[in-house]
């Protein structure tokens, strides 16, 4: 830091009306795995969001005027550069996020894979044509886009979040600000660097940064600004849909999750071991899908806990950036605290550590948490409760099918759900019974460019990916016309 309190880093610029802007004010970006400044980016204040939406209002018409296809051409050119720049790309993430760099480059390649599928989808905003109840009539319903839009994306998948947003949007044909979580705004830079190689005319892409309240107020307020699509916490979606009261501002929202896991007595072991693992520590345990807790039949339970320890203890714990690495950093100290407190309240309300529990001390710096596996955890516990967003794994034994699916569905959240079993019938049980958006029978990482994701209860309102994340993007129109008979 020089005399002004200031890092000496590298400051990168904010993307605005079709140009790299000279940055000011900078958000500074820590690496996790170190607690240091590497980077930093600079931002706007409400006054640049403003203007930043009356370009992507100039933008609108001449960028809904092309066709699909035109757009989608865009769209695949912005693949293309992405999966060029692709390992460069991944390497920041790591740094920014902190996750392994084997799971910074799968980001990328979803990412690439979600713009190319929108750049086709572009091409599918179908209508149809209805059937006239009376003579003298014709019916046809046509599809808009909905105008300006505003993405707000959170840390935890900041390539890929953006990507869902962004690339649906430009497909419908709406000009798109984009709004980086302030942790990690240098993979958004990276994005927007894919998105101005390829030429895109000035306005219908903007990367603003900044204090996310005056950010998000500029979007709500704005009558230019017709939508928002949000990924990040119920509590921010909540504020969210306060705010779009007042011009019943169009909102996305892909909230919390508290997933459970269901291993049934006639699962294949190893493989509910190994989807355990992957639905829970996929990120460090931080992603909205992330396996938060862990229900198992009480024919097999000792035996699953103790190849689940037996397992969680093989893995590897570093940066993100070293070889072999499984489990990074948590985002910040906060998050640290968080997962430690919720360790602790887990053992007082009678649960058993069986591995992990503790900061782990082997880096000196950065937040890092030994990856965690608590037996016999009773409901009452917070993590069987509340979001843990850590490597924290907590199990408890059930013995009725029906018992399972109420504990399972016992949450505000329904993002996702996971279930190990071997028996179809009681697959399209659960399918039926379980409260969640994305249902993993014998999976754990479901998402995928063409199916839609997003939750049920208060972990949302709508979809992203699939034709879903198209629909988000667009109007509905009823064409009623009179015609001669
Ligand atoms: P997380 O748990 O991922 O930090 P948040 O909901 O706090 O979840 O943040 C997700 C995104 O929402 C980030 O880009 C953050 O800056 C932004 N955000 C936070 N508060 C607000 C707000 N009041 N209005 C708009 N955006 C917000």
């Amino acid at each position: 830091m020089d005399e002004q309190g200031q890092h000496s880093v590298e400051i990168r610029s904010l993307y605005l009306g079709g140009q790299w802007v000279e940055p000011r004010d900078p958000i500074y970006v820590i690496d996790p795995a170190t607690g240091k400044v590497f980077a930093g980016v600079g931002t706007v204040r409400r006054e640049g969001v403003a203007r930043a939406l009356a370009d992507a209002q100039e933008a609108w018409p001449a960028w809904r005027r092309l066709t699909g296809k035109q757009r989608g051409e865009y769209l695949f050119r912005i693949a293309d550069a992405l999966a060029h720049y692709g390992p460069a790309i991944a390497r920041t993430l790591t740094m920014e996020n902190g996750k392994p760099l084997a799971q910074s480059e799968g980001e990328v390649a979803m990412s690439v894979d979600n713009l190319r599928w929108f750049a086709a989808e572009a091409q599918r905003a179908y209508g149809r044509i209805v059937p006239n109840q009376v003579p003298g009539k014709r019916h046809v319903v046509v599809r808009s886009p909905v105008g300006v839009v505003g993405a707000i994306a959170p840390w935890n998948f900041p390539l890929a979040l953006a990507v869902r947003k962004v690339a649906p949007a430009l497909a419908a044909g709406c000009p798109v600000l984009l709004k980086p979580a302030s942790a990690t705004p240098l993979t958004a830079v990276m994005l927007a660097e894919a998105i101005d190689h390829v030429g895109l005319p000035p306005g219908v892409f903007q990367l603003v940064a900044g204090r996310a309240k005056e950010i998000g107020a500029e979007l709500l307020e704005n009558p230019i600004c017709r939508k928002i699509t949000f990924t990040g916490s119920t509590e921010v979606g909540r504020q969210l849909i306060r705010g779009a009261g007042p011009q019943v501002k169009k909102l996305s929202l892909e909230l919390g999750g508290h997933a459970p896991v269901l291993v049934f007595g006639d699962a294949d072991l190893d493989q509910a071991v190994e989807g355990t693992l992957m639905a829970k520590f996929r990120n460090t345990g931080q992603s909205c899908i992330a396996a938060n807790r862990v229900y198992v039949d009480r024919l097999i339970y000792d035996k699953f806990v103790s190849r689940l320890v037996a397992r969680t203890e093989e893995l590897k714990v570093g940066s993100g950036l070293d070889d072999g690495v499984e489990i990074g950093p948590l985002i910040d100290e906060d998050a640290l605290s968080h997962a430690l407190e919720q360790i602790e309240d887990a053992k007082q309300a009678g649960g058993t550590i069986l591995c992990g529990g503790c900061r782990w001390v082997e880096s000196k710096e950065g937040f890092f948490l030994e990856p965690t596996v608590l037996a016999d955890v009773p409901p009452t516990a917070r993590c069987m409760r509340e979001e843990t967003f850590a490597p924290v794994v907590p199990v408890a034994p059930f013995e009725e099918e029906d018992e399972v699916i109420a504990a399972a569905n016992a949450t505000d959240y329904g993002l996702a759900a996971y279930a190990f079993t071997r028996d179809l019938s009681r697959t399209w049980r659960l399918a039926d019974a379980l409260e969640a958006g994305t249902i993993c029978i014998n999976d754990s990482v479901p998402a995928t460019s063409q199916c839609p994701f997003g939750g049920l209860k208060q972990s949302g309102w709508g979809r992203e990916l699939g034709t879903e994340g198209l629909d988000a993007f667009l109007e509905t129109k009823h064409l009623s016309i009179g015609v001669e008979a």
